[in-house]
């Protein structure tokens, strides 16, 4: 267990402040997952990576980790400010006429390739919003036991102004309840709040709606925000040490998560907030309407009339990993080609510094040795000061660029230094920002030449002993896997009609 001390910017004072677990050498943390109604795409990759490399980076120190990352099944709906509209994963279930499961499952599947792909570890838990029904009426049952939330015609809404009246609401996102009504429609339904700043809790399920569950209020479904609050506090306690999300969840959905836990059970749910800032696209928000809403398939096949080119799923998240969490990103073939060439060279570097020997046991250059150490160092204060990845990308930068002189300094340094250097390169690269080399990528590039060289030599031998008959049968077995040889007077070529 490393004892270095994490400072982490909590979204709640706005400052960064030690992180002090509430058990020595553990961690709970929650973030909010995807709503699985749609391809998951360029925001998703940047919130799941994000936490992802706090995941990794608490794991790398030694702690033990619990990280509890959801599913949004159900209880989303279309109009999320006005709480209004179908649920999404109904609504797509009625347009592909699919069982409102079957379209969760789909991309719930769907969401875990791709993070796999982003080299992405799967959380400790993925609860399931519908399969946390029981636990979320409880809950409701609680506020309302309070005082704090009131039934109308089978839904249950979330009293705003009571609670206002003995706690801070808005003290994450900094609103004030005269904000809160900005932008609220006059809809149906509004009218059964007693407040428009009211938010549900449960829904009644009109006729026909596709999901719906038993409850003491009939038959409905839950809201969005206490499905989080509800599974947080069953797999991590009270309180519990970080809760992570996007930006745009700090309100209403994370204010509503510290407002539902102060009435149902009088104390915060949460020690340490943490938000990841927005991508945009040429210096565009992405949207479907806007046509530049780019899914992560799209990206990796380059299937999109805005990419020049597919990129590799390492690139992506090296790219993301460039920026601090907390600034926006904004995506352009131009950035994204740069981060390619960038990312290369450190994995590259990767093959160098592993490679390296120590020709010493003590540092002939002190000098050179002073500077390897720091720059190490350099690398966990850089993680250490909130996740700061942009600067621990810069120190693996300087590190290259040391091994780089150890290689020309003649005298060189000790095995000591070399391991401290190959370690601290090797776990960062790898362990803490999970920028691993893609298997696929480097058969394709490096070893896919080398076998067909082989494959071509050993047909060029059995044509020199006239034996044609193997040579053809080599050529037209390599054919029907989409490889066609091309003999010409000085050997043979080949082309690939596969995307490999
Ligand atoms: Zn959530």
């Amino acid at each position: 267990m490393n004892d270095r001390t994490v400072y982490i910017k909590n979204s709640l004072s706005g400052e960064k402040e030690p992180f002090v677990p509430l058990v020595k050498g553990k961690l709970g943390m929650y973030v909010c997952g995807p709503t699985v109604y749609g391809e998951p795409h360029l925001g998703h990759a940047r919130s799941a990576i994000t936490f992802d490399t706090v995941y990794r980076y608490f794991r790398f120190l030694g702690y033990q980790v619990r990280y509890v990352r959801n599913i949004t099944d159900v209880g989303h709906l279309e109009d999320e400010l006005n709480e209004q509209g179908e649920d999404k994963i109904a609504k797509k279930a009625r347009i592909e006429q699919l069982e409102p499961m079957e379209v969760a499952q789909n991309y719930t599947n769907l969401y875990r390739d791709m993070m796999a792909r982003l080299n992405v570890l799967p959380p400790s838990i993925e609860p399931t919003a519908s399969g946390h029904i029981l636990e979320q009426i409880d809950m409701i049952e609680q506020i309302m036991a309070n005082g704090f939330a009131y039934e109308r015609d089978g839904s249950v809404y979330f009293n705003v102004m009571d609670y206002a009246k003995k706690h801070h609401y808005g003290q994450l996102s900094g609103r004030v309840l005269e904000d809160l009504l900005a932008g609220r429609r006059a809809l149906d339904g509004q009218d059964q709040k007693k407040h428009p700043a009211d938010f549900a809790l449960w829904k009644k399920a009109e006729a026909g709606h596709l999901m719906q569950w038993r409850s003491p209020w009939g038959m409905g479904f839950p809201g969005w925000h206490i499905e989080c609050s509800a599974m947080s506090i069953k797999y991590l306690g009270l309180p519990f040490d970080i809760h992570g999300g996007g930006m745009d969840l700090k309100f209403p959905h994370h204010e509503a998560e510290i407002a539902q836990c102060h009435a149902a059970f009088g104390q915060a749910p949460v020690r340490y907030w943490m938000h990841n800032n927005m991508v945009t696209l040429d210096g565009q928000k992405m949207a479907k309407s806007k046509g530049n809403f780019i899914s992560l398939g799209q990206m990796f096949s380059g299937d999109h009339p805005l990419l020049e080119k597919a990129y590799s799923p390492v690139t992506l998240r090296f790219v993301i990993l460039q920026a601090h969490y907390g600034s926006t990103i904004d995506f352009s073939n131009q950035a994204i080609k740069a981060a390619e060439v960038a990312c290369g060279k450190l994995l590259r570097g990767l093959q160098l510094i592993e490679g390296l020997q120590a020709k010493e046991s003590e540092d002939v250059d002190n000098d050179l040795s002073a500077q390897i150490r720091g720059t190490c160092e350099r690398c966990y204060e850089n993680m250490d000061d909130d996740f700061n990845t942009a600067e621990t990308i810069a120190s693996l930068f300087e590190l290259l660029r040391l091994a780089h002189k150890t290689m020309q300094d003649l005298g060189g340094v000790s095995t000591e230094t070399l391991t401290i250097l190959q370690n601290t390169y090797r776990g960062f690269l790898t362990d803490v920002l999970g920028i691993q080399d893609e298997t696929k990528m480097s058969f394709q590039d490096e070893l896919l030449p080398e076998v067909m060289d082989i494959l071509i030599e050993v047909r060029q031998q059995a044509r020199a002993q006239k034996d044609f008959a193997f040579s053809d049968y080599v050529r037209d077995r390599l054919a029907t896997i989409g490889i066609q040889l091309n003999d010409d007077k000085e050997g043979a070529t080949y082309a690939t009609s596969r995307n490999l």
